[in-house]
């Protein structure tokens, strides 16, 4: 054992040798404020780190974004929760719309929740649930390899198969996993997933995917055209289409969601994180008409059997608000812009490294491997690299052996270039 104090068990954390967690006391844009010294802390000694990583991928305008507190606070004073059945109140009428306006024709209901994972279950059992109450049982799942959806049951069984996961795989149930369209390599996703199609008609019920960008799976890209095609493939055989846009959404690759970029609208949106600015928890699914109308009935025993207690918290709804204000009011899209812009020229310039493979890019998303005999998550060279960065004060978090950088929107560009330059660094001195 470690001599770690807290009883606190953090998530994604071997407490036997992981160094203690960091006290953050305070956050602002794109930094979190550390305490200088483990015994009560002297603001004189506080450490400024750069959230390179939006805090895993919730914060899109930055930490504590003024006009976000403001509408909590506001909020907090107002109303805290109300039940959800039978009840609603403004700030989850006002987003409900909000949502719909945002995200396409085929969308037209909103089912709040209040994490990314239970967004996923709720669509995965509004796709089944479909299928079954409109007399046509349809059971099966298609997934993409190295998806991640979330860590309950539901949402490890249509992810991908990975050392983290193996423990529980005697409980999950059966999915349909066809190869992650790698560059140069989609017809064997593409054959997989037409050789599925050929065999099961008219038994897979969905199909779910993190649409152009799978994150936890190793911050992995694919195109457009790829997504549509693998689209078109299930449409003609009228599959359910969802959008895990959990990770993606809200500006990560570039455009408000995803799927604009193919041009898709899915019968199933899953949001989360960036849903409140990543100030609050907060899930959605949205469902397009047929499936609402699917449950929609005088036979009580048809309604969708689903809750949590926090589901459309007044709180997390306001959150929601303000982020989706900010969006209109401030220079959102054109930050990101900027971010994407500067990704790129420091691809080019990463790219000249010997020690690094694969750089690749999507929206504000950079990500490189790092060249090492043990690749994948539990890759040794990922805690060196994470401390090393941590020593410049850099928050990256390394999945395995491949870096990546995923900022909030407001990280100006010395602070994008500390980012570059700390991965510079920590490649010359210490990894080689
Ligand atoms: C993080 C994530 C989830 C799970 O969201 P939680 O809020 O952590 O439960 C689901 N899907 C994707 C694509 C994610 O990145």
């Amino acid at each position: 054992m470690s001599d770690y104090k807290s009883p606190i068990w953090h998530p994604y954390t071997q407490h036997a040798i992981a160094p203690e967690a960091i006290h953050i006391d305070r956050a602002a844009g794109a930094y979190l404020f550390a305490r200088g010294s483990d015994d009560g802390g002297d603001p004189e000694d506080e450490r400024c780190i750069i959230d390179a990583i939006s805090s895993w991928w919730v914060i899109s305008h930055g930490h504590c974004h003024p006009d976000i507190v403001r509408a909590v606070q506001f909020q907090a004073a107002k109303c805290d929760q109300v039940i959800f059945s039978g009840f609603t109140h403004d700030p989850a009428e006002e987003l409900a719309e909000k949502l719909i306006n945002v995200t396409g024709e085929n969308l037209s209901n909103v089912f709040f929740s209040d994490s990314g994972s239970t967004a996923v279950e709720v669509a995965l059992k509004m796709a089944i649930g479909f299928w079954e109450q409109t007399g046509k049982p349809r059971r099966k799942i298609i997934a993409l390899d190295g998806g991640y959806h979330g860590d309950t049951f539901g949402t490890m069984s249509v992810g991908g198969r990975s050392i983290y996961h193996k423990l529980y795989e005697p409980y999950m149930f059966e999915v349909e996993h066809i190869p992650f369209p790698e560059e140069g390599r989609e017809s064997e996703c593409f054959d997989a997933l037409e050789k599925i199609l050929n065999e099961n008609n008219d038994d897979i019920a969905a199909f779910i995917f993190e649409p152009l960008l799978q994150g936890a799976g190793g911050m992995r890209i694919y195109s457009p055209d790829v997504l549509k095609t693998m689209a078109d493939m299930c449409r003609a055989q009228d599959i359910l289409l969802i959008a895990d846009e959990v990770m993606t959404g809200f500006g990560r690759t570039g455009t408000l969601f995803a799927c604009e970029q193919a041009n898709l609208t899915p019968d199933l949106m899953c949001l989360s994180k960036g849903l409140t600015g990543g100030f609050l928890p907060l899930g959605a699914t949205l469902c397009s008409a047929d499936i609402y109308k699917a449950f929609y009935h005088k036979d009580k025993s048809k309604m969708f059997f689903h809750s949590s207690s926090f589901m459309g918290n007044p709180l997390s709804c306001a959150a929601a608000n303000a982020s989706m204000d900010i969006w209109e009011n401030e220079p959102v899209l054109e930050r990101i812009e900027q971010i994407a812009k500067s990704h790129a020229s420091a691809a080019g310039a990463l790219s000249k490294r010997s020690d690094l493979t694969k750089i690749r890019q999507k929206g504000t998303m950079l990500a490189m491997d790092l060249k090492v005999d043990d690749s994948g998550y539990l890759s040794n060279v990922q805690p060196k690299l994470y401390e090393a960065f941590l020593s410049q004060n850099v928050l990256l978090r390394p999945l395995g052996n491949s870096i990546y950088i995923l900022p909030p929107y407001c990280t100006s560009q010395d602070d994008l270039d500390k980012i570059y330059n700390s991965i510079n660094i920590t490649l010359n001195d210490v990894v080689n």
